[in-house]
């Protein structure tokens, strides 16, 4: 222990206010305490909460989002909706990049992380395949076969 500690006070640097010792906290409630009730820790520079409550989106001070248990890395602002997953919302949806249609102009969910085109992406892919295979006559079970397989192909994950 330094000498002139007085362990009555903040321990943050500079801080002259009284820590909050019902919290058994080495911090202020003031300034210093992150503001999540039972954290003990010290805030992040800018911010209300410590690293492990802050959102990871640059420059946010939100709190991170707690569903059903398990806190997620970012505030209910720029989390991704979908449940479980910890990814960052694209900004002005309501969904991440794992979770939104790859096709650039369309802004749907979609409901794998793999493949990744959304319901109706895939249906206008299919609708166009069957017309340029009616048009080559292909038969019809073949037809069949391959909107079966463009399915399969973009909707499994
Ligand atoms: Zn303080
Ligand atoms: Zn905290
Ligand atoms: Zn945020
Ligand atoms: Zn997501
Ligand atoms: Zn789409």
């Amino acid at each position: 222990m330094e000498p002139g500690y007085d362990s009555r006070f903040c321990k943050a640097e500079g801080c002259n206010e009284v820590r909050n010792m019902y919290w058994f906290t080495d911090y202020c409630e003031k300034f210093h305490r992150c503001r999540e009730p039972d954290c003990k820790r010290m805030r992040k520079p800018m911010s209300y909460y410590c690293d492990d409550h802050c959102c990871l989106f640059v420059g946010c001070n939100g709190f991170r989002l707690t569903k059903l248990g398990c806190t997620y890395n970012h505030c209910k602002l720029h989390a991704c909706e979908i449940i479980g997953c910890f990814s960052e919302k694209i900004t002005n949806l309501d969904y991440c990049y794992d979770h939104k249609c790859i096709s650039e102009n369309c802004i749907n969910f979609r409901p794998s992380r793999g493949k990744g085109y959304c319901a109706n992406c895939i249906k206008k892919v299919i609708v166009a395949m069957t017309v340029i295979m009616k048009r080559l006559k292909v038969g019809h079970d073949m037809v069949g076969l391959v909107q079966g397989s463009i399915m399969r192909t973009f909707m499994s994950n």
